[in-house]
């Protein structure tokens, strides 16, 4: 029995949770989900959309499965999701990106991961009004930062049987900061003679993403070029409604899909729930349960394949609830089997 901590988020955040738990215990693993609830509507009843109950069930259980929350744009309180990577050093946020059976893309054959940095850059939080007409925010790069997210990403790429890390930068422009996150890489990547290095530029990386996105495996860089280069490739691939996401530490681990919780979609069960499914399978991977993430992989695939449940930002009209349903019944179905 595995104790995980469920945070449903809120928008879309209950409807593809809900749905992955529904998946992931219908492939026989066992869990006690704990149910915590962060985000605005928690400000009135805690005063801080961070209660202490989720931080203190993180740090009991050690792994989470996390929908999207609402983050204000431009005022009010600071993401919860940048606070809880901060919380407990999650320091490696991991995406991979890759072409899916049936999913209508124009590009074929992608399979790559994008290693973001996860706590330091701009998302350190260190900015702040210069009189009434400037406002500052202080890029924020450290040794220690890079050094340890460069090593996770070449581990990666020899755990996962990976040939290639592709070091994202502007230390043209940059010198100082990411010029200390190029220095670092090349010193790191001079420990894995295996793996084949490759630097890039930022502006470049975007480019070659649209046009050669096959020939790239994985991809490290500081944090915000990671959340923007992940949404990029998710594009690539099919949106939002199928990227999943991690947020790894030396103890810790919340496993969430890239996107956001989507208001507009919100309790209209129509929001795709393959990015949470898959952020799910990474977690059962991450838990050692591997015979289920397969398993689970499989039936989505299938699902997509068959193409007869898409919801509607991949062509189709089904509800949440029927591909959710669809993934199920595949299951059965490769449990029947086996
Ligand atoms: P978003 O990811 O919510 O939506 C972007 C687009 O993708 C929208 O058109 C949306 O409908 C679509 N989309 C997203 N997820 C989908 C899904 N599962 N199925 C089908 N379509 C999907 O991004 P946004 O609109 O920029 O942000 C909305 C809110 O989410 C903001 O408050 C933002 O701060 C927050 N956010 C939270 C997280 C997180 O919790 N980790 C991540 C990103 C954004």
């Amino acid at each position: 029995m595995h104790n995980i901590t469920l945070i449903p988020g809120d928008g879309i955040g209950k409807e593809v949770t809900s749905a992955a738990c529904k998946v992931i215990e219908a492939s026989g693993v066992s869990v006690n989900w704990d149910i915590q609830e962060a985000g605005a509507s928690m400000i009135e009843r805690h005063g801080t959309p961070l209660p202490p109950p989720v931080i203190q069930s993180i740090k009991k259980n050690r792994i989470a499965l996390k929908g999207p929350i609402t983050t204000p744009i431009g005022s009010g309180f600071s993401s919860v999701n940048v606070a809880l990577r901060k919380a407990f050093d999650l320091y490696a946020n991991v995406r991979p990106c890759r072409t899916l059976p049936g999913v209508s893309s124009r590009y074929e054959k992608i399979d790559l991961v994008i290693i973001r940095e996860n706590i330091e850059d701009l998302y350190a939080g260190v900015e702040h009004m210069v009189g009434d007409d400037a406002a500052e925010s202080i890029k924020i790069i450290t040794r220690k930062g890079s050094e340890r997210i460069v090593k996770f990403a070449f581990d990666y790429a020899v755990k996962e049987s990976r040939s290639k890390v592709t070091v994202v930068h502007k230390a043209n422009i940059m010198k100082y900061t990411d010029g200390l996150f190029l220095e670092v890489a090349r010193n790191v990547a001079e420990r894995y003679p295996s793996i084949q290095v490759e630097e890039m530029i930022v502006d470049a990386m975007c480019m070659k993403l649209v046009q050669v996105p096959e020939r790239y495996d994985v991809l490290v860089m500081p944090n915000l070029y990671g959340d923007i280069l992940s949404d990029l490739c998710a594009g690539l691939v099919g949106g939002l409604g199928v990227a999943p996401g991690a947020n790894i530490g030396d103890e810790i681990a919340i496993f969430e899909p890239v996107h956001g919780s989507s208001p507009k979609n919100a309790g209209k069960n129509m929001a795709n729930p393959t990015a949470t499914i898959l952020s799910g399978v990474l977690m059962l991977k991450h838990l050692g349960e591997i015979a289920s993430a397969l398993k689970i992989e499989k039936a989505v695939m299938n699902v997509l394949k068959k193409g007869r449940h898409l919801t509607y930002d991949l062509g189709g009209s089904a509800t949440t609830d029927a591909f959710t349903d669809a993934i199920i019944s595949e299951l059965t179905e490769l449990t029947s089997l086996s």
